[in-house]
């Protein structure tokens, strides 16, 4: 054990001094950064060395010219003769400014490409930077010795050959081993002849100044080393920002399920493409794409196949608008910007999600929307398109519809509940109202739908299928579905505040609310804030909700049944599957939907019907109530043949909560001793 500690010391150790040196695999963007900042002190130090040269060479010519030397041609004379080329005496300075020079355009050439996307490219640019500067720096290094020389010949400092080192050190700061060789070896040299060659030991024999310079070649060492790791150190740090960075990016632009772009980004790359003076607003078409009988494919496949779906999806719609913008709006909701021409792909696009899928026929109902100017905001854009696309969701054939401005008005409505349904349940602008549900026996009061009602400040008073359609659609019903029960469970309250008995209330509740989580949650937290009984509170659900695949649904059900909540089966034969609806949970009452009484007082099968559908409900254990009673007629007959409760406009039409206890309070309406029936209504 201890040796295989020590073992791992020892290798971390070494791992530390090779770090220490340099000797690691840095990551691209770390080298990256080193040869930017590399490239970046090049050109300061270019221009240092340029400005010094060119100061150096004019210099040295005044000099010449004030001890009377003429310059002719590239020539100098002393009195008329011939005394050296002007290159002779400048080429010292001259190589370094031609190398400053070279660093200087290939710094700039750097700047422009290394950052294009090319790797390749980059690559050899970090390398040739490198190269450049190992050559750059063995040109000071030798221009240094060689002044120095110079100087010391006439009895100066050799100042200039220390400074050209320390120049040197500042760009071998990429690599610690690096700076280490080149300087190593420098130094070596310079100890090894220059030190004998300048006589720069101590008269005594001491190796003073030998030490001396070998401590200004460890010092240098040690403060390119530090600035080395400190600039790694700033390299890794920008890089984790700048991957954070990416993922941030990535996320805020793109859809989770899909991988194509979000909606926000969508909104923004279709207003970029609208502005775009190269642009044709009137060329391009927003379109609304919508899978149809996507919901009973969930159903049916399950989540995870619903997913796939959307995904492939997503892929063929990119496919087939290739340089469009592509998005997904929510649920099998996408949004294109495309050119007008290219409306036809959509027919593609149907063909190719049906593919694999026959038992149940996947197709599209696709809206589109022309922008009118660049100044088309996309959402509103988008949301014309979805409108449009909705007027076709009932037409069998009809795949796409345009948005045109006899749909204004309807739009402009549509808009307005969805923009206004959180202001509206805040204000109470959207209450419930009562009717009436009595027993058959004996026409007495033994229950209330509530029903939602938006009475809206601009637009006046709205009933149910002019919003309820439109929530659903958006998601947004249980919004109101919620808003609804604790207002009905405040009524109840109050009623029984007033001296009421408890009346049970029933409450409509769609899909959405089910496939949410939490709504057994919220109703029981309701219910204990409002401090009243379970079994006054009855959960319509209607057939369509139902599906035989919703597991989600089903378990919600149930435990608000375990928990003493009736469930209703709201407008029982309203829709096509409602027999197989009966074997899958155990309501405790069945809603006999308006429809069987269409036709009655004509019609002799009507009662056949009826009959037939209340002894179903009994067969399978379900209490009955028949809706939309109207006449005395209806009403005797449900009583005859076992229809146990009635609701419909001959006993009341949904009305205020003040207008219900008044009815209660003048006898028009006569509560029944009996309000519920024990082992259905009440546990
Ligand atoms: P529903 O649950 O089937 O409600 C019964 C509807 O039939 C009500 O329409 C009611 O006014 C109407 N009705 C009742 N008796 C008669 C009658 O004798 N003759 C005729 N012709 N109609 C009668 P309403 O209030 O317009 O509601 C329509 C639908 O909107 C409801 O159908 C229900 O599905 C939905 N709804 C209403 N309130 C809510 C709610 O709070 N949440 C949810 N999710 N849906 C609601
Ligand atoms: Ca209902
Ligand atoms: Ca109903």
């Amino acid at each position: 054990m201890s040796e295989n500690n020590s073992e791992k010391s020892c290798s971390a150790f070494l791992k530390g001094l090779a770090s220490w040196f340099g000797f690691e695999r840095n990551s691209n963007y770390v080298r990256n950064y080193f040869a930017d900042v590399n490239v970046h002190t090049s050109v300061y130090m270019s221009f240092i060395i340029l400005g010094l040269e060119i100061y150096v060479m004019y210099y040295k010519l005044s000099k010449a010219f004030d001890a009377g030397l003429v310059l002719k041609g590239f020539t100098l004379y002393r009195e008329g003769e011939k005394y050296k080329t002007l290159f002779k005496v400048l080429k010292d300075n001259l190589l370094l400014s031609a190398v400053a020079l070279v660093m200087l355009l290939f710094a700039a050439y750097y700047r422009k490409n290394a950052h294009s996307g090319d790797q390749k490219l980059r690559r050899k640019l970090t390398v040739f930077s490198f190269l450049l500067d190992i050559v750059f720096s063995y040109i000071c290094l030798y221009f240094g010795f060689v002044t120095s020389r110079s100087d010391y010949e006439k009895g100066n400092q050799i100042l200039t050959f220390v400074t050209m080192i320390l120049f040197v050190a500042c760009l071998l700061i990429w690599s610690p081993y690096a700076s280490t060789v080149i300087l190593a070896v420098i130094f070596w040299c310079f100890l090894r002849f220059g030190v004998d060659y300048f006589a720069l030991t101590s008269v005594n024999g001491s190796n003073g100044d030998r030490i001396n310079y070998a401590t200004f070649f460890i010092s240098l060492l040690m403060v390119s080393f530090s600035i080395y790791h400190q600039r790694k150190a700033e390299a890794i740090k920008d890089e984790s920002l700048e991957s954070a960075n990416r993922i941030l990016k990535k996320m805020t632009v793109t859809d989770d399920l899909t991988g194509i772009s979000n909606m926000s980004n969508f909104v923004y790359e279709a207003k970029q493409e609208l502005a775009d003076p190269e642009t044709d607003p009137k060329s391009l078409v927003f379109l609304f794409v919508d899978i149809s009988n996507f919901g009973n494919f969930n159903d049916k496949y399950g989540y995870e196949e619903g997913n796939k779906l959307l995904r492939r999806t997503a892929e063929i719609l990119t496919e087939a608008f290739p340089s469009s913008l592509v998005a997904r709006q929510s649920d099998d909701h996408f949004v294109v910007l495309t050119e007008t021409a290219n409306v036809k792909q959509l027919d593609v696009v149907k063909e190719r999600i049906r593919e694999g899928y026959t038992d149940i026929r996947l197709g599209l109902k696709a809206g589109g929307y022309y922008p009118a100017d660049r100044e088309t905001d996309p959402n509103i854009a988008c949301d014309r398109a979805r409108y449009a696309s909705t007027t076709i969701k009932k037409q069998f054939d009809d795949d796409y519809a345009v948005y045109d401005e006899t749909m204004a008005d309807s739009f402009a409505r549509r808009q307005y509940i969805i923009n206004n349904l959180d202001t509206a349940i805040e204000n109470g602008y959207i209450r419930p109202y009562y009717q009436p549900v009595v027993w058959a026996e004996n026409h007495k009061l033994c229950g209330f739908e509530a029903l939602a009602r938006w009475i809206d400040p601009d637009h006046g008073f709205m009933s149910p299928g002019d919003f309820i359609p439109i929530l659903e659609e958006y998601r947004q019903i249980y919004k109101l579905d919620l808003a609804i029960m604790r207002s009905a469970l405040a009524d109840i309250k109050r009623s029984m505040d007033m001296g009421f008995p408890g009346i049970p209330v029933s409450l409509n509740f769609s899909r959405v609310d089910f496939e949410r989580a939490g709504l057994v949650g919220e109703l029981e937290s309701a219910i204990r804030d409002a401090g009243i009984p379970r079994e006054l509170i009855h959960v319509e659900v209607t057939e369509s909700t139902l599906s035989q695949y919703q597991s989600r649904m089903h378990e919600t059900l149930t435990e608000l049944h375990d928990k003493g909540y009736a469930i209703w089966l709201d407008d029982f034969g309203s829709g096509y599957s409602a027999l197989n609806v009966l074997k899958d949970f155990a309501f405790d009452v069945m809603k006999i939907d308006m429809i069987f009484l269409k036709g009655f007082e004509s019609n002799p099968k009507c009662r056949v019907v009826l009959k037939n559908v209340v002894d179903l409900a009994g067969a399978v254990s379900m209490r009955t109530l028949t809706e939309g009673v109207e006449t005395k007629e209806q009403a005797e007959y449900l009583r005859s043949i076992g229809c146990e409760r009635l609701q419909g406009y001959l006993f009341g039409k949904p009305m205020p909560f003040e207008e219900a206890t008044q009815k209660i309070s003048d006898g028009t309406l006569v509560v029944s001793e009996e309000l519920m029936i024990p082992g259905t209504d009440a546990k």
